[in-house]
């Protein structure tokens, strides 16, 4: 599932494309979405309308029209989009398309369904939809401290990355980054939270925004075919120490250990026994 360097990447892409273009109409083609699309409720509130900004929030984007109108966008586990000449013929499974009035194709494709494209009112021009308020601080931002983790986790039993995967407490980090974080900060993953004492949880902040960092500068990690709006692989997959590495010898300790998985509410997870506490 794309996690916040993948849609950051997106966001990135689509920014230029989309900005100060007007939409001059609106199609939903057949296929599942996690939400279901009403063709004209989606034409009435976008068509004619100018796109303003394209942003991020934790795993969503946010696109931005005139009179507050807003579409929040979540590309669930294999949603991407294109913007090419109208005239392209249209991918298999492709959902949305918005005709801009410079000739292009916006186009949402998704062929496991499990994206989200809803229609929202902004509060006021450029805040949040209200749709967002429950998220946590943006790890790349100055709201996320290590403090942060240490008071959401004090008194908790849960796994230390089930906190990092809460998004009320931190938002956009997905399983990828987690377990990579967890390594890089050399905690366990399946520690009790509470267990932690704050110097682990600076560790783990600083481990979180590091990993976030050079993620976004590498355009992304390639699970789960993501693609960027171009049709491009992501780059961080390299960079990966942990991450879908079990039974491999572990890149810091080398043969002392190797990489371990396990389950962590209901998601796989992997650490290195040495390296770890
Ligand atoms: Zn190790």
């Amino acid at each position: 599932m794309p996690e916040l360097p993948e849609v950051e990447t997106v966001c990135r892409a689509l920014a230029p494309r989309l900005g100060g273009r007007r939409v001059v109409a609106v199609h939903v083609f057949p296929g599942p979405l996690r939400t279901p699309l009403h063709e004209p409720a989606l034409q009435a509130a976008l068509a004619g309308r100018q796109i303003l900004a394209v942003r991020r929030r934790a795993k969503y984007l946010v696109v931005e029209l005139t009179g507050r109108h807003a579409l929040l966008l979540h590309l669930g586990m294999t949603g991407h989009f294109r913007v090419c000449p109208k005239t392209e013929p249209r991918e298999k499974h492709a959902r949305v398309e918005w005709t801009l009035d410079n000739g292009q194709a916006w186009r949402y494709i998704d062929p496991r369904g499990f994206g989200q494209v809803r229609l929202c009112r902004l509060p006021a021009p450029g805040a949040e939809p209200s749709e967002l308020a429950g998220l946590g601080p943006e790890p790349l931002e100055d709201g996320f401290s290590g403090a942060v983790l240490a008071a959401a986790g004090r008194g908790r039993r849960c796994a230390v990355k089930a906190l990092l995967l809460d998004q009320a407490v931190v938002a956009g980090v997905g399983n990828i980054y987690a377990s990579e974080a967890c390594f890089r900060a050399g905690v366990r993953p399946q520690r009790p939270a509470g267990d932690l004492k704050r110097r682990a949880w600076d560790k783990l902040a600083a481990a979180v925004r590091a990993v976030l960092a050079e993620a976004v500068q590498c355009g992304g990690t390639t699970i789960s075919d993501f693609r960027d709006v171009d049709g491009n692989a992501g780059r961080f997959d390299v960079n990966l120490q942990v991450y879908g590495r079990d039974g491999e010898p572990c890149v810091t300790c080398g043969a002392r250990a190797k990489i371990h998985r396990l389950v962590i509410a209901g998601r796989s997870s992997f650490y290195c026994q040495h390296c770890q506490k």
